[in-house]
């Protein structure tokens, strides 16, 4: 008890500023790599406060760049964080850190694309699936062009038990560009509902915490942006491969604005699309005329398991991608079309 109570009110000794460390090291956000930093440390507590109890926990944070989240989250106490920078200019301002905290911070430099996040923390630390949440967690902000294709990557790994859920539920507190927030936590019928929303509440819970305003951040980025916090669903809400439902959710997704047995059709080759879809939305009990923004999560469940059925009936489907058999058809015609010009001559 007296342990935790002194990490809770861990304070790092005075340091300069965040903008005093940007000035010193010379760290001038580039524009090609979409760096907008957080100068505001009352804003970088409160993502910190967002990701849950954080004090005497094992933290990685990716992309903290001049450190504002960085401090926060040892503030808060953690016991154990380790930061992934890309950009080797940040190092030495976050080793002026990991220096005012001896023994709590470790800095790679590397790309949180590739890095290996299963090896990051003690074993010891993994909790079975059902289990309690692990005292592992993941904070960043990132670029909006790095975040949306890590999070697939993570619900992948949520998925399938791995990479960072090696540990069990980790949880993940995120920034995203304003509209993807909004597209990840979008509920039935809501404009916002797309491909993200499913992937993502399939599996998670995700909770939109709070909207930072552009303007708190230097430069100021042309919109605003959500915080997103998800826990790891102990069942998920499809109980087929990860990859198997991308391609449904994909799939129906293609035409937005259309019904969705449109985007269903997608999923058959050509010679069967009227027939299999018939028989896909009929056993999946979807009425055709949806739009795919109305369809429910049990919905998608349905259809995922019925797609796997008709997969397993016949495996060469899970291969068939339409765009491919476009391609095919574009590549005959011209074929045709060149030959029959030949024998003209
Ligand atoms: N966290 C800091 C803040 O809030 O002020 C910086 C945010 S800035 C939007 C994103 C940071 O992520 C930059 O420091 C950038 O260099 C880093 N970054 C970009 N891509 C990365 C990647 N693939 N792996 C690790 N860090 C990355």
């Amino acid at each position: 008890m007296t342990v935790s109570r002194t990490l809770a009110t861990y304070r790092l000794p005075p340091l300069p500023t965040i903008g005093e460390i940007i000035k010193l090291f010379h760290l001038r956000a580039q524009k090609q790599l979409s760096q907008n930093f957080l100068l505001d440390l009352r804003l970088t507590d409160k993502i910190v406060r967002k990701a849950g109890n954080v004090s005497n926990a094992y933290v990685c944070e990716v992309g903290p760049g001049p450190g504002g989240i960085t401090r926060s989250i040892l503030n808060a106490g953690a016991k154990d964080l380790l930061v992934v920078e890309k950009d080797i200019r940040f190092i030495p301002g976050l080793q002026m850190l990991s220096d005012a905290a001896p023994g709590k911070m470790r800095i790679v430099h590397g790309d949180i694309l590739t890095f290996k996040m299963e090896r990051a923390f003690p074993s010891h630390l993994r909790k079975a699936w059902e289990d309690d949440l692990p005292d592992v967690h993941i904070i960043g902000n990132l670029p909006f062009s790095v975040s949306t294709p890590l999070i697939i990557k993570w619900l992948e790994n949520v998925a399938n038990r791995d990479g960072p859920f090696t540990y069990g539920r980790t949880q993940m507190t995120l920034t995203f560009q304003k509209e993807v927030a909004e597209r990840l936590t979008a509920s039935t019928g809501s404009r916002q509902r797309s491909r993200l929303s499913i992937m993502s509440q399939y599996l998670c819970t995700v909770h939109d915490c709070f909207t930072i305003p552009g303007r708190a951040f230097i430069p100021k980025p042309k919109v605003d942006v959500g915080v997103i916090h998800f826990t790891p669903l102990i069942e998920p809400q499809i109980n087929q491969p990860f990859k198997l439902v991308e391609k449904v959710v994909q799939n129906v997704f293609q035409f937005r604005r259309k019904y969705c047995h449109r985007g269903v059709g997608m999923l058959f080759p050509e010679a069967q699309r009227l027939k299999f879809t018939e028989r896909m939305l009929m056993l999946a009990d979807v009425d055709p005329t949806l739009r795919p923004k109305q369809l429910s999560m049990l919905q998608f469940k349905n259809l995922c398991n019925v797609y796997r059925e008709m997969c397993d009936e016949d495996p060469d489907l899970f291969r068939y991608n339409f765009r491919e058999e476009l391609r095919q058809k574009r590549r005959g015609k011209s074929n045709l079309d060149r030959s029959s010009k030949q024998s003209d001559e």
